[in-house]
């Protein structure tokens, strides 16, 4: 860490998820650094980011795959109503709710060497065409 050869500009690629260019756990969700205010619709209310791979319950809310997966782990609940709710009743959000948070604008973690804005989803390949990977 105190290599100062290294440039101060965060963890490299072989420290970092390979889809969203930022270190965390298997089991969490992936992180990004949105550009813009999201609209409250498109938030997860158990991580309040903006929602991954969106899955809706019978009750009318919408979580991350990975978040509601992880409370339905330990509870039987919706965590916003308290309805009871199972993972198997959920289904993947409609195509044009996943449209639109691919859209967001994220910013590429590297951002001493790039900084570059793009669509959600268009940052996974950017960073496996980028130069980091050293
Ligand atoms: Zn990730
Ligand atoms: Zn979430
Ligand atoms: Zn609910
Ligand atoms: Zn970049």
């Amino acid at each position: 860490m105190t290599d100062p050869k290294r440039p101060a500009a965060g963890p490299t690629w072989a420290q970092v998820c390979k889809e969203c260019g930022q270190p965390h756990g298997g089991q969490e969700n992936h992180l990004y650094e949105y550009q813009d205010e999201v609209d409250d619709e498109l938030v997860c209310h158990i991580c309040l980011q903006p929602l991954l791979r969106p899955m809706d319950t019978p009750c009318g809310h919408t979580y991350c795959f990975q978040c509601l997966g992880n409370f339905l782990r330990e509870q039987d609940f919706c965590p916003v109503d308290r309805q009871r709710l199972q993972l198997h009743q959920c289904r993947p959000s409609s195509l044009l709710v996943r449209n639109l948070l691919d859209k967001l604008s994220v910013t590429c973690p590297f951002q001493a060497q790039c900084g570059q804005s793009m669509q959600r989803c268009d940052l996974q390949p950017h960073l496996h065409n980028s130069s980091y990977k050293e």
